[in-house]
């Protein structure tokens, strides 16, 4: 005692040394690797620092260089007092829990928290690092990240067994002073240590407290020994683990709480040795009685995690007679520490394994559960008629629509995960991509594409795919072909220019002669002539408003009603000749007439409205005059008649399209000539309800000729 004491004097207890690194940097790294999470303990005063257990390829990279290792090095003075989390390089963030040992502070670090995704803060940290940034940035990208929930409960776990290597190490500390130069105790601590080690190795619960019974036999030089854990539901002992000769009938045997030096210990929690058992009324008969196992003395002390009792440690019969020891209680409560760190080890790991078999089958549903939606989206993106086409963060395709693979010349089973760059015609679409994924924000944009030798404008939606991180892993774009809508939008207010134009025309004529004859005193004939300029301006204006009131019935697709009566069609052709005959000085009108008429039923005002339109047409379009010539015919089957002219005529390309509403051929000489593009869509459609049609020849600068047929019969 008295060379204990001075050695004390001599030898401040120096705690850090007190602490076992070794087993505590064994379980770190176990969990660590396991978990995949990065751990590392350090003491408010720095002198306990674990080496960082961190499995991640981002570590990995950074620390592979000095620099690297300098900015990874947590700093005890750079974790704050009271802080939750720890946030280190490149924005990791490590959960701060705390625990107490020997009057000093432990943080405990426990990484990495899920974070936003920052590709500067990684550029600049593989250049202080002096490492490759391409090589960093993915590794960046995978590192393991965990909800702060999923942190503390690991945290938590981790404390624990801290908590635990603690008291072990103070256990050992103790054991070591009390016994130090002894022999024996060296024996003892050295099993001790190979205890601490196994724990560390393994997580077979069987396998390890053979081992420390197998120490504790033969350190102490007992018969047997044996381990019972407590079943709380039944308020029961049970042998969890017996050695000796009668170990298998000992496992048999179930003790209540309380019966037997083991159930006292239990129930107690204290130790207790037994040098006779025939003298202690605690001992219970039955079991020798059941084993014929005869036992002599006994050492008997609770396993302890957390100062709940979870069992029982005993050993039985000093081999040779003789007697246990006290000291030897304090070497079988040590051990005793070391079977409870590796019960709940076990459990720890089984919980834990459990909960990754849970998280494995919630995975699986979700798995399921994606696939039916991904089906689902798949199936939807597939019909629809604008393309769809999604990228990865580096613009790489990850999925396009059947339109899109047509619009964009692209073929899925070729172009998946190329690069857009290297696919797609247009710069802009990629510039688009490139912002909406830095900027995670939703755009609506016109691009333009050339399609073909045509350019097609797309009203295109960008929008960010930003994944649970809330990280944008790529974007999705849709793109609507607008071309024809604009070159409708672009004709339609081409048309309402036109109609306003075309309507103020004729009204000046009106309103100026109008006004003549009020204010001055004009003669008969001159009356006359200005209500003749009046009449005719009113019936130009009269067939527009005409023409465009038809337009608006075939647009609201109500039709035009038609007055049928049996006319002969000779006398349509004469009425339209007569009141265009003297129309036009440069023109000469001729018509053609059959000497016997066709008779047939047709809408008599539909007719002339047909035929009056084709003529000032053919007037219209004819600017330098010519000869303008009218005709009728028929045959078994139909009614034909024409009108032609020798004028500027309609180029191929454009002769389908006369005939769409509001359509006006591109040119200047027609620009110079008004209109509004509704006169041909009539006349077609007035014939399609007589069951007819119309078609056209023509040549440039040559003239037209408009054909049009009615059946005879079928009206
Ligand atoms: P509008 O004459 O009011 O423009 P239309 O529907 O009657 O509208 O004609 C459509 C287009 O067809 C005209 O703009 C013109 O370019 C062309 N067109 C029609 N008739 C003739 C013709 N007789 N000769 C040459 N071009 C014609």
């Amino acid at each position: 005692m008295a060379e204990e004491k001075s050695s004390k004097q001599q030898e401040p207890i120096d705690y850090s040394k007190l602490f076992n690194m070794r087993v505590w940097e064994g379980i770190q790294y176990k969990f660590a690797k396991d978990l995949g999470i990065a751990i590392k303990v350090i003491s408010e005063d720095g002198m306990i620092n674990t080496q960082e257990s961190n499995f991640s390829d981002f570590y990995r990279i950074l620390t592979s260089t000095d620099a690297g290792q300098q900015i990874c090095d947590i700093k005890a003075e750079n974790i704050p007092k009271e802080t939750k989390f720890v946030t280190v390089y490149a924005d990791c963030s490590y959960l701060c829990a705390t625990t107490y040992f020997y009057g000093k502070k432990f943080n405990v670090l426990v990484g990495t928290k899920e974070r936003r995704y920052d590709a500067e803060l990684v550029k600049k940290l593989a250049l202080d690092a002096g490492v490759d940034f391409g090589q960093l940035l993915e590794a960046y990208k995978s590192q393991p990240l965990f909800s702060e929930g999923r942190l503390e409960s690991i945290t938590d776990l981790i404390v624990d067994l801290f908590n635990i290597v603690i008291e072990l190490s103070v256990q050992e500390y103790i054991t070591s002073r009390a016994n130090r130069k002894n022999e024996e105790e060296i024996a003892k601590m050295s099993a001790l240590m190979d205890a601490s080690v196994i724990i560390n190795s393994t997580r077979n619960l069987d396998q390890l407290l053979k081992i420390i019974m197998q120490s504790a036999e033969k350190v102490m030089q007992a018969e047997a020994s044996s381990v019972f854990l407590i079943d709380s539901e039944r308020n029961e002992l049970y042998f969890e683990m017996a050695t000796g000769p009668k170990q298998e009938e000992v496992k048999k045997i179930r003790l209540k709480m309380g019966e037997g030096i083991a159930g006292w210990v239990a129930y107690t929690g204290e130790s207790l040795l037994v040098p006779d058992v025939s003298k202690d009324h605690r001992f219970a008969k039955r079991v020798d009685e059941k084993t014929q196992f005869i036992t002599r003395s006994v050492i008997c002390v609770p396993l302890k995690a957390h100062n709940q009792v979870l069992g029982v440690v005993q050993v039985l019969n000093k081999i040779g007679g003789g007697n246990f020891s006290k000291t030897e209680i304090k070497f079988l409560e040590a051990l005793s520490s070391q079977a409870a760190i590796a019960i709940e080890n076990t459990n720890l790991y089984e919980h834990l394994e459990e909960r990754a078999e849970q998280l494995n089958v919630d995975l699986k549903n979700a798995n399921v559960n994606l696939s039916i939606q991904k089906l689902r989206i798949e199936s939807i993106v597939q019909s629809m008629e604008d393309a769809v086409l999604a990228v990865d963060s580096n613009k790489k395709m990850v999925m396009i629509n059947r339109v899109a693979e047509r619009l964009f010349s692209l073929n899925w089973e070729f172009d998946k995960g190329k690069p857009l760059i290297n696919t797609m015609p247009g710069g802009d679409i990629i510039n688009n991509f490139t912002t909406v994924i830095n900027e995670k924000k939703i755009t609506k944009t016109e691009v333009k594409l050339k399609i073909g030798n045509k350019e097609h404008i797309f009203l295109a939606f960008f929008a960010p795919i930003i994944d649970e991180k809330d990280v944008a892993a790529g974007s999705v774009a849709v793109f609507r072909d607008i071309t024809e809508i604009k070159e409708l939008d672009k004709m339609k207010s081409e048309f309402l220019n036109m109609v306003s134009h075309e309507l103020r025309t004729p009204l000046t004529p009106i309103q100026a002669y109008s006004e003549l004859m009020m204010v001055r005193d004009v003669d008969n004939a001159k009356v006359k002539k200005y209500a003749d300029i009046i009449n005719k301006e009113t019936q130009r204006l009269g067939a527009l408003i005409g023409d465009l009131l038809d337009l608006s019935r075939m647009d609201a697709g109500k039709g035009l009603s038609l007055s049928l009566e049996s006319i002969a069609f000779n006398d349509i052709m004469t009425t339209v000749y007569e009141t265009f005959k003297s129309a036009s000085v440069r023109h000469k009108i001729i018509l053609t007439l059959p000497e016997k008429s066709a008779i047939i039923t047709v809408d008599k005002n539909k007719m002339i409205q047909v035929l009056t339109n084709l003529l000032s047409n053919a007037l219209k379009y004819s600017p330098d005059g010519g000869d303008i010539t009218m005709k009728t015919w028929d045959d078994e089957k139909n009614l034909y008649f024409s009108v032609k002219d020798q004028g500027l005529g309609v180029a191929p390309e454009d002769l389908t399209k006369i005939f769409d509403k509001f359509y006006r051929v591109e040119n200047e000489k027609v620009k110079k000539i008004g209109g509004t593009g509704i006169g041909l869509p009539i006349v077609k459609y007035i014939l399609e309800l007589h069951n007819g049609g119309v078609t056209v020849t023509s040549e440039i600068n040559k003239g037209s000729e408009f054909i049009c047929h009615i059946p005879k019969t079928e009206q």
